[in-house]
């Protein structure tokens, strides 16, 4: 039925849902925690929450097709002009628009082994060629990644942090990366977890691309800022690249209570704070157990971990069946690892105490 393309696309596993494991398992919904899917534990935030149900008043018409209000405020935010911007349904979204505006099936894209799953999916559905490099500890090889650049190369894809590895460059690789990449090449710098880093981590990717016109930064309200059931994600790029993909958005692909959230969680600096210092806690409660049980993991920036214990599939059934869900990430080749997302710090208990129980078993 369809092209050879579109059937060798893996398809995208996401995190079991809680009532999905509360039927399979007969387990109360209540007792079961989620860390599958690098969501923010505090839910979303309150200013968030009351322009999300002021704007459900108006529901019955179309959002603003141009989300006047939300470009005017990601614009002033992050000192740049309304026509840097292009809002997407998640960052998904405006991933496989990069995607579906710069490649055809004459193409290839670029990026790390151990990338994030949706940029081979958005690659492959437009029939491009997606090159996957080969990691270096687990994380991006730039030097490797710059010379599998082929003359039929359009698109990179950088994460920075990396999921599922949490793995992160230093700015001083990512210029240097920029300066020797082709102008002609597209380097998509995907910040999805930016927020959880110390400003001396972050690279100043906003500030590059004057210098860059060739780069595009991508982010998303879905993890500090907490909105990921809304769906909005957004990037930034120079205007002539920025129009571009702007054609091919459909003109609501952002519903009007995902705009009115949006506007307000970006104001609000208290629960941003909030929601990073939490992770910060409950990155050293996770970390210092994994160190306490002598379990590996691979050090990590973000509001998640990926640790190695041995036969995944199994220590995933295990915390299944004790209402705890983590994510498996066999469809990254990563069969002895486990990724779990920072929750509460009574979440992150009850994930150390069944990761204790299955390791005395
Ligand atoms: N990029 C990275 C690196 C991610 O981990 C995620 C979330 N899993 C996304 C983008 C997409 O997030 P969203 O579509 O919710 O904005």
């Amino acid at each position: 039925l369809a092209p050879a393309y579109i059937r060798s696309i893996a398809p995208y596993v996401p995190g079991k849902p809680i009532s999905e494991l509360a039927r399979e398992m007969g387990l109360d919904e209540a007792s079961i925690v989620k860390l599958a899917s690098n969501e923010n534990p505090l839910g979303m935030g309150p200013k968030a929450k009351a322009a999300m149900l002021a704007a459900a008043e108006d529901i019955a018409r179309y959002p603003d097709g141009n989300a006047f209000a939300l470009k005017d405020k990601i614009a002033s935010k992050f000192g740049v002009s309304t026509q840097h911007v292009v809002l997407g349904n998640g960052s998904n979204d405006t991933l496989e628009l990069i995607a579906r505006t710069f490649l055809t099936a004459a193409d290839s894209a670029v990026f790390a082994q151990y990338a994030f799953a949706v940029y081979p999916l958005a690659v492959q559905s437009v029939g491009a060629q997606a090159i996957a490099v080969p990691a270096k500890d687990y994380g991006h090889d730039l030097p490797a990644m710059l010379a599998a650049i082929r003359p039929d190369t359009k698109l990179v894809f950088i994460a920075n942090p990396n999921n599922p590895t949490g793995t992160l460059l230093r700015p001083g690789e990512l210029l240097e990366f920029m300066e020797q990449v082709p102008a002609r090449v597209l380097v998509v710098l995907d910040e999805a977890y930016t927020e959880y880093l110390d400003p001396a981590q972050r690279a100043d990717s906003i500030g590059w691309l004057q210098r860059f016109p060739n780069l595009i930064v991508s982010r998303t309200l879905s993890k500090a800022y907490g909105l990921a059931g809304l769906r909005v994600g957004f990037l930034l790029a120079q205007p002539e690249v920025a129009d571009l993909i702007n054609r091919v958005r459909q003109p609501f692909n952002v519903n009007s209570l995902a705009q009115a959230a949006a506007v307000a969680a970006l104001d609000d600096e208290d629960f941003l704070a909030r929601s990073v210092e939490v992770n910060r806690q409950g990155m050293k409660q996770l970390t210092d157990a994994f160190v306490r049980l002598g379990v590996s993991f691979i050090p990590a920036s973000g509001n998640f971990v990926t640790f190695h214990c041995g036969d995944a599939a199994a220590l995933n059934r295990f915390m299944l069946q004790r209402g705890v869900i983590v994510r498996p990430l066999g469809n990254y080749g990563l069969h002895d690892c486990l990724r779990v997302s920072i929750g509460l710090p009574e979440e992150n208990a009850r994930f150390i105490a069944v990761l204790e129980e299955a390791l005395a078993s």
